[in-house]
Order: structure tokens, then C-alpha cells, then sequence
């Protein structure tokens, strides 16, 4: 396995692009209420990315679409998991749950983390799902320490998941970061042989569960790129890049304190 190791003034680096990405999903959570776009949010957010020196990772990016992504965000609503397009045709409104994806390069550096966001107040169950995915993600981020296994992870997110009654996307996993938007190793949500590397500081990784409430199964809607579950019962992804540190995990997509969250 490939796996490049990031020095501390790397990941100082990869913390500050990772700073303008926290700073943009919290300007996205306080402007995403019923009546607003997809397409509104993702020119608020282009255009502080852009203010900030760096630039929108996803735009133009082909990875597995069938075209180069068109948009800043990936903005996925309910039955829908992940790689969704924002678009003035698509108005969030009181009960929604909205996963907002955001990816920059910011001197040479990626960053990358998502959430999802309650539009108004959302059903019993919308409410539990993003706790759950949430819990998990903090979970796994517990288990991002040297000497650890990198299945380590995905055990920790299957174990909260499946005891809560809902199930781990498989057909996307989590990934390394750094001077590529994804780099080795892949990091699977979920119990998979195969994984077994020792996880060493300098690592630096993007844990991104995506959880759904009935089937883990999913499908490419017609647009190609974006995500739903086959069954189309609610999706809620979280992300967050992670350094491997001497001592533990240290989340970089975390705000700093003080700041709006
Ligand atoms: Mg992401
Ligand atoms: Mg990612």
C-alpha cells in the first residue's frame, strides 16, 4: 500500500485548508432554511471558498461520475446519500435532511468534511439517524490512534450503527488525504477483511460515514451522479479529516473554538 506520510508543517497546512471547509459548512448550516436552493448555498459557498485563496476540490472533478462533477458542494436531500448536485430547481423546505459535502485545495492541500443539516424541525426518526451517524463518526475518531488497526474504524461505525437498528453504506468508503482529494488507503465504514494495517501518526485520513435508515443498498439516479437508497428511505452522511497524531486522532475539520458553529 501506497501510503504518504504527512509531516506536522504538512498537516498544519491540511488543518488550515480544512479550517476554510469547517468555516464554509457553518455559513451553509446558518443560510440552508425552507424556501432556499441547493444552487444558492453552493454559490454562498464557492464564493467564500474562493475569498479564502483556496479553491472548490469537487468542481470539475471526474472521480466515479459520468461527467466532471459541476458544483462546489455535493448536496444530497433525504433518500439521497451522497454526490448530489446543487440546483435552483431543488428548494429545501421544513422537514428535509440536507448532507452538505465540501472539498478545497488550499496550497497545495486537501480538505474535506461533510455534515447534515435538520431543515426546520424533521421527523423522530430524521433526528435519531443524524445522532446515530454522528456518534458513530465520533466513535470512529476515537479509534484513529497509532497502534490501532485501520478495520479498527469501520468495526467501531458498524457496531453503534447496526445496534441502533440502521445500516453502512458499502459501495463508498472513507480515504486518505493529502496532496490528492483521495489518496490510500481506503477506509471502509464497516467490517471488511483485508484492512488490517497498523495505523501510524503522520496518516492522515477522512472518516465519512454514510448511514442509512433502511438498506444499506444504493443506486446512481438518473443524473448520474447523485446517490439514493434503493429503497428510498433516509440517508445522513459525516465527515471529518483526521490526522493520526503520536497521542490520538486530531480532527482537523473541527472550527476552532471560538468561532460560529
Ligand atoms: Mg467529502
Ligand atoms: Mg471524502
Amino acid at each position: 500500500m501506497a501510503v504518504y506520510l504527512k509531516s506536522a508543517a504538512e498537516i498544519e497546512v491540511m488543518r488550515q485548508a480544512n479550517q476554510i471547509v469547517a468555516r464554509t459548512l457553518a455559513e451553509v448550516r446558518q443560510a440552508a432554511k425552507p424556501g432556499v436552493t441547493t444552487l444558492e448555498l453552493d454559490e454562498l459557498a464557492e464564493e467564500g471558498i474562493r475569498k479564502a485563496g483556496a479553491k472548490p476540490a469537487f468542481k470539475g472533478y471526474q472521480g466515479s461520475g459520468p461527467y466532471p462533477f459541476p458544483a462546489t458542494l455535493c448536496t444530497s436531500l433525504n433518500e439521497e446519500v451522497v454526490h448530489g448536485i446543487p440546483s435552483n430547481q431543488r428548494k429545501l423546505k421544513a422537514g428535509d435532511i440536507l448532507s452538505v459535502d465540501c472539498g478545497v485545495l488550499y496550497d497545495r492541500f486537501y480538505g474535506d468534511s461533510a455534515v447534515t443539516i435538520p431543515i426546520g424541525t424533521v421527523s423522530p426518526v430524521a433526528e435519531r439517524l443524524m445522532q446515530v451517524t454522528q456518534e458513530a463518526l465520533e466513535l470512529a475518531i476515537q479509534q484513529a490512534r497509532p497502534g490501532n488497526r485501520l478495520s479498527d474504524i469501520g468495526a467501531a461505525i458498524q457496531r453503534h450503527v447496526e445496534g441502533a437498528g440502521f445500516s453502512v453504506v458499502r459501495d463508498f468508503v472513507g480515504h486518505g488525504i493529502g496532496r490528492a482529494l483521495h489518496e490510500e488507503p481506503q477506509v471502509p465504514h464497516y467490517r471488511s477483511a483485508g484492512h488490517n494495517e497498523r495505523l501510524r501518526p503522520g496518516l492522515v485520513i477522512a472518516i465519512e460515514p454514510m448511514i442509512n435508515e433502511g438498506t444499506w443498498q444504493v443506486e446512481a439516479a438518473a443524473d448520474g451522479w447523485t446517490q439514493v437508497t434503493r429503497d428510498r428511505k433516509l440517508s445522513a452522511h459525516f465527515e471529518h479529516s483526521v490526522a493520526i497524531g503520536g497521542d490520538g486522532p486530531i480532527v482537523l475539520s473541527k472550527l476552532a473554538q471560538g468561532e460560529l458553529s
